[in-house]
C-alpha cells in the first residue's frame, strides 16, 4: 500500500475530455498515482481507447460518453460515476474547444458553442459534484484555463473570453467552497502539442515557430507535462492551495 502527500489511492476522479490531449496526460497521471478515473468525452471509441491504456498501465478506469454542455448529461454522469465507483474526491474541467476567428467574423451560435464548451461546463460539472464532494467531508476541483487566460490574440476572442473566466470562476469556488474543505485551483498550459493545437497550426501561419522562439523551455510541451501538476492538485500535497492559476508553458508566459 502506498501512502504519503501524493498519494491518491482510493480517490475517485473525474476527467472531462479524459479520451485524449491533456485529459489523458492527466488522466494517466492520476491513475499512476492511484485513483480510480472517470473517462468523460462524447467520442465513445476514443474513450474506451483512453480506458483500454489506462487499464493496461494497471489503473482502473471508466468510459462516461457525456456532452458536458449539457445539463441533464453532466447530472446522469456525476450520478453515474457515484453508483459506479462510490464517490467522487477530484474533478477535472479539461473538456474545451476552440473556434479561431476575429472577433468581427465570429457568429453568436460559435460563440455561444466556445463559452458553454469551455466555461458553463466547469460551472455544470462543479456544482453537479459539490454535494458528493462536501458529503466526504472535501474534494479537488482542477479548472482547466490557458495562458489566454491572461493574454488576449486577435484570433480567438470566445476562447480567452472563456480562459479568462475560467480563473475568476476558479477564485469564486474556491471562496465558496473553503468551508467545506474543497481546494479549487486552475492550471493555465501553455502551448501543448495535441489535436487542439495540431489544427491551431495548420490554421496560423507561422505559430509553431512563434511557439519555440519565445518558449524558454524551446519545445512545445507534451500531454504528460501536465501529469504532474494534476497529481499535486489533487493530492494532500496541496491542501493549502486553493484559488491559484498555476501556469505550466516552459516559461512562455514570463518573457517579456
Ligand atoms: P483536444 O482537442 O485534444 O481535447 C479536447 C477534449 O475535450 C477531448 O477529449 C474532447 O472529447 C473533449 N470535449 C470537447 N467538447 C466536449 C463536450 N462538449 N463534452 C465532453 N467532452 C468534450 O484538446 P487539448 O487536450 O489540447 O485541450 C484540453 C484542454 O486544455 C482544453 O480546455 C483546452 O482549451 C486546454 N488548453 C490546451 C492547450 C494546448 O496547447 N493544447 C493550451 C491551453 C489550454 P470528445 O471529442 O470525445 O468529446
Amino acid at each position: 500500500m502506498k501512502s504519503g502527500p501524493f498519494d491518491l489511492s482510493g480517490k475517485v476522479a473525474i476527467v472531462t475530455g479524459g479520451n485524449g490531449g491533456i485529459g489523458l496526460g492527466m488522466a494517466r497521471g492520476l491513475a499512476g498515482a492511484g485513483a480510480a478515473i472517470a473517462v468523460v468525452g462524447r467520442n465513445e471509441a476514443k474513450s474506451a481507447d483512453a480506458v483500454a491504456e489506462i487499464d493496461k498501465g494497471g489503473g482502473k478506469a471508466l468510459a462516461i460518453t457525456a456532452d458536458v454542455a449539457d445539463e441533464a448529461a453532466v447530472t446522469e454522469m456525476v450520478a453515474r460515476v457515484r453508483r459506479e465507483l462510490g464517490r467522487i474526491d477530484i474533478l477535472v474541467n479539461n473538456a474545451g474547444m476552440n473556434i479561431r476567428k476575429a472577433p468581427d467574423q465570429l457568429d453568436i451560435r460559435e460563440w455561444e458553442s466556445v463559452i458553454t464548451t469551455n466555461l458553463t461546463s466547469a460551472f455544470l460539472c462543479s456544482r453537479a459534484v459539490h454535494p458528493a464532494m462536501k458529503q466526504i467531508g472535501g474534494g479537488k476541483i482542477i479548472n482547466i484555463g490557458s495562458i489566454l487566460s491572461i493574454f488576449g490574440t486577435s484570433f480567438s476572442p470566445a476562447y480567452a473570453a472563456s480562459k479568462g473566466g475560467i480563473v475568476q470562476f476558479t477564485r469564486s469556488c474556491a471562496i465558496a467552497w473553503a468551508p467545506d474543505n474543497i481546494q479549487v485551483n486552475a492550471v493555465l498550459p501553455g502551448w501543448i502539442d495535441t489535436e487542439l493545437t495540431r489544427r491551431a497550426r495548420a490554421e496560423v501561419n507561422g505559430l509553431h515557430e512563434r511557439v519555440l522562439a519565445r518558449t524558454p523551455a524551446a519545445r512545445w510541451g507534451t500531454s504528460d507535462d501536465l501529469a504532474g501538476i494534476a497529481v499535486f492538485l489533487s493530492a494532500a500535497a496541496s491542501d493549502f492551495v486553493t484559488g491559484a492559476a498555476i501556469t505550466v508553458d516552459g516559461g512562455f508566459s514570463i518573457v517579456g
